[in-house]
């Protein structure tokens, strides 16, 4: 094997599998690691929610992939022309452009993020008693459906819930019980069926083209629209490049325009697709298109730059265009991989295969000792930041609601997202994050759980504050230096 070679346009080292990145840095952010005493007070300040700290005290900010990807040199050149109008922007015609282009439709509600686009899509569409199919819930999307009376099916398959598996599509519908379902439901009271590219909540998992083609199918059989969040949908098609053997002689490009081809409605947040705000909802069916477009003028903005700046607009109509080049899409899978197969060969749990927007440690097996309802993945995260400075995001129990009577509602999984944002982090530094989670493997016995000092109803784990239970934080950082000296 040569020194190096070349996987769907993403460089690897044939020796150690490095992932090279395809971009060099132009304009940079200076970072400091501020003192462990000083996190440890952070953290306390903060009530034990990373969601509290402020960047002034983080190292590296692996929260979310959300409005936080680097931009291209061309992206913000195009900032500079933007043409500045209230109606009819020629910014926006580039934007619908690149859309015709990238993902085929042409008919186009532009919207501030991706959860304006599911209010819209909700109250369109969602009536008291409506049931919604789709192959995973994401956080906004039920929030939008319930408020108007809808509920969610989720009809992933078994592997969705593995955490070490090698299987390539993580993000498939179980066709089988969609038909059986519409069947038992009757089609009237499904308004449309939604799937969801790169799973976010079950790690960021892709479907297969196949998996949709079969919704496709059963949608046509029963005459029910299908709804395609498209967020994270250039790294879905990445994947059915690299792990779907029909597609490995496929552009980017082609995969894209295919998928959404499938779709009757294709929607985004572009603050993971393709800038650091906005989205968009995209068809190419009139009667569709005339059900939404009187609610963006009412909740977003005019229809030709719906609540976002024109700047923005330019950055979007760049980026989307970016999305088809392999070298680019793939620099997130790549370096994720990488993560993955190293905290693997630690022994840290982490979802596998590695998918799309970061990668997932398994608090319930990081910590057998910790119950759940003293929230394992919060003081995995906890934790983690006081050993490294690097700021991830709790996935668990805490993230979800309790129930009407005020019983905790324990979830599917317990999960720490470390997100690696488009083109933001060296790889050193992801060489950092593993070395520091090993470093809490082989100390985790220090670590306790956490519990609740302030609760509020609803989405608590962006506001709510916590205190360990023990002194554990203290124990550790002790033994952290004492290692570190
Ligand atoms: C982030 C995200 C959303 C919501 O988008 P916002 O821009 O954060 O409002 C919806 N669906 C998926 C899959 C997402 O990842």
């Amino acid at each position: 094997m040569n020194h190096s070679e070349t996987i769907s346009g993403v460089k690897f080292f044939s020796r150690k599998e490095i992932p090279l990145e395809m971009h060099k840095v132009k304009v940079v952010q200076q970072l400091q690691l501020v003192p462990v005493e000083r996190r440890l007070q952070a953290i306390q300040e903060g009530g034990y929610n990373s969601f509290l700290l402020n960047t002034r005290d983080i190292f590296l900010d692996m929260l979310t992939d959300s409005g936080t990807n680097a931009m291209s040199d061309e992206q913000v050149s195009k900032m500079f022309v933007a043409d500045d109008a209230y109606a009819g922007s020629q910014s926006y015609d580039k934007l619908e452009k690149s859309i015709k282009e990238v993902l085929g439709k042409k008919l186009i509600l532009p919207v501030h993020q991706g959860r304006a686009a599911e209010n819209i899509l909700s109250i369109a569409f969602v009536k008291e008693g409506s049931i919604l199919p789709m192959n995973y819930h994401f956080t906004t999307t039920l929030a939008h459906i319930q408020k108007n009376g809808g509920n969610v099916v989720e009809l992933y398959k078994e592997e969705a819930m593995k955490i070490k598996s090698n299987h390539p599509f993580k993000g498939n519908m179980d066709c089988l019980r969609l038909a059986e379902l519409i069947k038992k439901e009757g089609r009237d009271k499904i308004p449309f069926i939604r799937m969801e590219a790169s799973t976010n909540l079950i790690g960021g998992q892709p479907f297969s083209m196949k998996n949709l083609k079969e919704v496709r199918a059963i949608a046509n059989e029963f005459d029910i629209p299908l709804v395609l969040d498209a967020s994270l949908i250039g790294e879905n098609a990445y994947f059915i490049f690299k792990r779907e053997k029909e597609y490995e002689n496929s552009s980017i490009a082609e995969i894209l325009i295919e998928m959404c081809d499938q779709a009757d409605i294709v929607y985004f947040s572009a603050r993971k697709l393709s800038s650091s705000r906005g989205g968009a909802i995209c068809t190419n069916k009139k009667e569709l298109y005339d059900k939404m477009r009187d609610l963006v003028p009412l909740y977003e903005g005019f229809l030709t730059y719906g609540g976002i700046s024109i700047r923005e607009i330019e950055a979007m109509a760049v980026g989307l265009k970016e999305t088809i080049r392999e070298d680019v899409v793939g620099q997130s899978p790549a370096f994720i991989q990488y993560m993955v197969n190293e905290l693997d060969k630690l022994s840290v749990p982490v979802i596998t295969p590695g998918g799309a927007l970061g990668c997932h440690v398994d608090a319930k097996q990081f910590f057998p000792h910790i119950p759940q309802n003293e929230y394992p993945a919060g003081a995995l995260v906890a934790a983690f930041f006081l050993v490294s400075g690097i700021r991830g995001m709790e996935r668990g129990t805490i993230s979800s609601t309790r129930d009407i009577n005020g019983n905790e509602i324990l979830a599917d999984m317990e999960l720490m997202r470390l997100a690696l944002p488009r083109r933001l982090f060296t790889l050193s530094q992801v060489e950092y994050a593993i070395d520091r989670l090993h470093w809490l493997l082989l100390n985790r016995d220090i670590v306790g759980g956490l519990r609740f000092t302030e609760e509020p109803p609803v989405l608590r784990f962006f506001t709510g504050r916590l205190e360990p239970v023990g002194d554990w934080p203290q124990r550790l950082i002790e033994k952290f230096k004492k290692d570190m000296e």
